[in-house]
């Protein structure tokens, strides 16, 4: 239904950058966000569980320890440029033999084609009774088997390759890692979360997230800070400080 002549009140949408990115860990409901303004005249924005229609106990998180915790997160995850250089020539070598593996596989093609004729000349010659039933059975099984055999390999080459494209992929991200960590924009924080993670929670002010593959492993082996290349020796950076960022399916406090 639409009202004519009736201004409608410009409301003005306030852009939250992580608004209804996160469910709440006790309770499911999505996590929202609010702009408040204390009495200093400071502005800052938390993000709290909308609590519709249940009993939840969450507090509300700033998004100041929240962007903090983010960051913590990429910098976990995160190859420095050395690590990334050294992974992308692994990558290439990987890349390459696999290119030259290909002709194999043209190869094992032709060789089907070829084993497909051998099969029409026998039945051929079956149906033309140069050959024995008998001998007509034991051929095709044979020819059979070949085939089979030949299909599998066929297959296996194929998959084979499947997984350089997400290796690549993987170690492009985690080096744009670093970038996400310190960025100031929030957007991007998210967009990057997005795509290293997903079944984002909040849970007594923690986040929670399960991590896709690539990402759990150089998160588990993270040697953080060392991988951020960072030049000072600054005392006051952060250590992976244990339980912060509960990694896994399900936060794990
Ligand atoms: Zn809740």
């Amino acid at each position: 239904m639409e009202q004519r002549g009736k201004p409608r009140k410009a409301k003005v949408k306030l852009a939250f950058a992580f608004r209804k990115t996160f469910n709440c860990g006790e309770c499911g409901r999505s996590v929202t966000a609010e702009k408040k303004i204390k009495k200093s005249g400071r502005t800052y924005t938390y993000y709290r569980c909308t609590k519709k229609n249940v009993i939840c106990h969450q507090k509300y998180l700033e998004e100041q320890p929240l962007t903090e915790q983010l960051n913590q997160l990429f910098q976990k995850v995160a190859l420095n440029d050395d690590l990334k250089d050294k992974f992308l020539r692994e990558w290439q070598k990987d890349y390459k033999k696999a290119q030259t593996a290909k002709p194999s596989a043209k190869n094992l093609k032709q060789e089907l084609k070829t084993i497909e004729e051998k099969q029409m000349r026998l039945l051929d010659a079956y149906l033309d009774q140069t050959i024995s039933e008998e001998e007509y059975t034991k051929a095709k099984e044979k020819i059979i088997n070949s085939k089979i055999d030949l299909k599998e390999k066929l297959k296996f080459g194929r998959k084979g390759n499947n997984w350089l494209e997400p290796f690549k992929e993987w170690i492009l991200s985690a080096h744009q890692a670093v970038r996400a960590a310190n960025t100031e924009n929030l957007e991007e924080k998210r967009s990057f979360l997005q795509k290293i993670g997903s079944n984002f929670q909040l849970r007594r002010q923690k986040v929670a997230c399960r991590l896709e593959i690539p990402y759990q492993k150089s998160a588990e082996k993270s040697q953080y800070p060392r991988w951020l290349g960072r030049r000072d020796s600054n005392p006051r950076m952060p250590g992976p400080k244990p339980g912060a960022l509960p990694l896994g399916h399900a936060p794990l406090m």
